[in-house]
């Protein structure tokens, strides 16, 4: 955005300096020089509407039934990167990882990334160091592994990775890496094998890994 000139304008009580500036979409056009330098006009009014359409379209693709799950992974990308309440920030936006600037956008990242091929392929970086963007990403099959499951019906606890021991009176928790079993917790309290478990399939299984449904607090 360029300045071309500026005018004084007197309202009868004071004076406001207005300049004419030139937009980058060429079009011409006047406002406060005050509003400029505080940053509250950054186009002619251009930008707003490109992002108005932005907005409407995401919304449209986000309700087509053939891109749901492409919409849900994108979003979860976003969330871990950026909610610091999400189970998995630590691992991504707690570390760094953050998500591209032409990925907040759904319409690029769907153009560059293309729809998720199927439930079994989740989105994964080739680069676990690096962030989400087009030459780091791709759909593949990570998650179809039993670490991805959910835990199953009947146990002696309803979360994933832990069991109840009648030796010991207490719960265990517990996690097989590459069919060794780890010992992680004995505890009165269910939930703290939990998210022992939860920590430690973070750990060993990365972001795909299913994780018990926990409150944060103990
Ligand atoms: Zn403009």
């Amino acid at each position: 955005m360029k300045l071309i000139k500026t005018y004084i304008y007197n309202n009868g009580k004071y004076n406001a300096t207005y300049g004419l500036y030139k937009c980058k979409c060429g079009k011409e056009f006047g406002t406060l020089v005050s509003r400029v330098k505080s940053g509250g006009a950054l186009s002619c009014g251009c930008l707003r509407l490109k992002r108005v359409i932005e907005a409407k379209s995401t919304h449209k693709l986000s309700k087509n039934k053939d891109l749901k799950s492409t919409y849900a992974c994108w979003i979860a990308m976003k969330q871990r990167c950026s909610n610091k309440n999400n189970q998995r920030y630590q691992l991504y936006g707690g570390r760094g990882i953050s998500v591209c600037k032409e990925w907040l956008s759904f319409e690029t990242f769907l153009n560059d990334m293309g729809k998720r091929p199927s439930k079994d392929l989740s989105l994964n970086r080739i680069n676990n160091d690096l962030g989400y963007f087009k030459d780091n990403c791709r759909w593949d099959s990570r998650q179809a592994q039993e670490s991805n499951k959910k835990p199953a019906k009947g146990k002696s606890s309803q979360y994933k990775g832990v069991m109840y021991s009648k030796q010991k009176n207490k719960f265990h928790a517990k996690i097989q890496v590459n069919g060794k079993q780890i010992h992680l917790l004995f505890s009165d309290k269910e939930k703290e094998c939990a998210a022992a478990y939860n920590k430690a399939a973070l750990k060993y299984f990365g972001k795909d890994a299913y994780i018990n449904e926990i409150s944060l607090s103990l």
